[in-house]
């Protein structure tokens, strides 16, 4: 069995994405990330510390905004269009699901399409599956990341999906599409899954269920990426495969943690600085 670690794949991306800013900042522009966080969720508070981290290292200015879990849709409003329209800022990463009382569509109104590195507005998840240019969801293309840099073919491959989700199983689905894979998308309605995915090449699950793929889900020869990002009962950090059972029957497995997550955030910094890329080019 081959473990998928995501590291060295999020070393070689931020690599790339650090040579990108170096010829920006020759320009002369700075690439800059706003981080708009509402409240203190521990896993925005986890997925901020990474992206920070990862972003600056490779030489992008973060800009945090931090708001109480209780500020009041309109005020929020009015601090997120200032944010939304400072030209020195090239991508906004607004950390969600959002408390109650705002209203995510009424933030979407105001959120600029180029400066949305989460592909999280409809005008651009539309382009993925219209097949245009755009920045996919970070996880979605962190999943390709990897595939790509451990040399998994995808033409002509049968791959499973577990999760239609709109950050992961559904624009991924189109991802590998492009690249010719045979994709079939599992959800909670599917009858018959292990079966599904006993037939696949490679398996993706991202259903949030700790360990749930267990042995009965898989056959050797298999290429596993867990997405799943969940605590078992001993309170530690688990994947929706059950690792340990599946380790011996995969060939290929990513484990969690240390998978797919650690790539998310070094695609994370290569879309903002993408933003910042398109940003000079048109102000040229
Ligand atoms: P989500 O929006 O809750 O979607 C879960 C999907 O799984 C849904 O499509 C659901 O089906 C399906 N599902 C749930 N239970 C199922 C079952 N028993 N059998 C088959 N399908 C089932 O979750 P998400 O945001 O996509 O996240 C999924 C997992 O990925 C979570 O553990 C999350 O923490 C993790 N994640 C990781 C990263 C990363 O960077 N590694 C990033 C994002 C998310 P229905 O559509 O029928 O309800």
């Amino acid at each position: 069995m081959i473990e998928l670690r995501g590291k060295p794949v999020a070393d070689a991306v931020s690599e790339r994405v650090s040579r990108k800013v170096l010829r920006l900042k020759e320009l002369g522009v700075s690439p800059a990330l706003a981080i708009v966080r509402v409240g203190n969720r521990p896993d925005d508070l986890a997925y901020q510390r990474g992206a920070t981290s990862r972003c600056e290292k490779a030489g992008i200015r973060v800009l945090p905004y931090e708001f109480d879990g209780d500020i009041v849709q309109e005020r929020f409003l009015s601090e997120f269009s200032s944010i939304a329209g400072d030209k020195s800022i090239h991508g906004i990463l607004l950390l969600h699901p959002l408390p109650r009382q705002i209203d995510i569509e009424e933030v979407k109104k105001i959120f600029p399409p180029e400066k949305d590195i989460d592909c999280m507005l409809d005008e651009n998840s539309g382009r993925i599956f219209t097949g245009g240019d755009v920045m996919p969801p970070c996880t979605a293309q962190a999943v390709m990341e990897l595939l790509e840099f451990y040399g998994v073919k995808l033409c002509g491959k049968h791959a499973v999906i577990c999760g239609r989700s709109m950050v992961v199983g559904k624009p991924l689905s189109q991802l590998m599409l492009r690249e010719n894979a045979t994709v079939t998308v599992c959800h909670s309605r599917s009858e018959n899954m292990s079966g599904i995915t006993r037939g696949a090449d490679i398996v993706v699950t991202a259903v949030g269920r700790a360990k749930m793929f267990g042995a009965e889900y898989f056959s050797p020869g298999q290429t596993v990426i867990d997405v799943g990002i969940n605590t078992d009962d001993e309170g530690s950090l688990c994947g929706d495969v059950d690792f340990a059972a599946v380790s011996g029957i995969a060939e290929m497995i990513t484990p969690v943690p240390g998978g797919v997550g650690s790539v998310t955030t070094a695609v994370l910094a290569e879309n903002c600085v993408i933003a910042a890329e398109r940003a000079a080019g048109k102000e040229k």
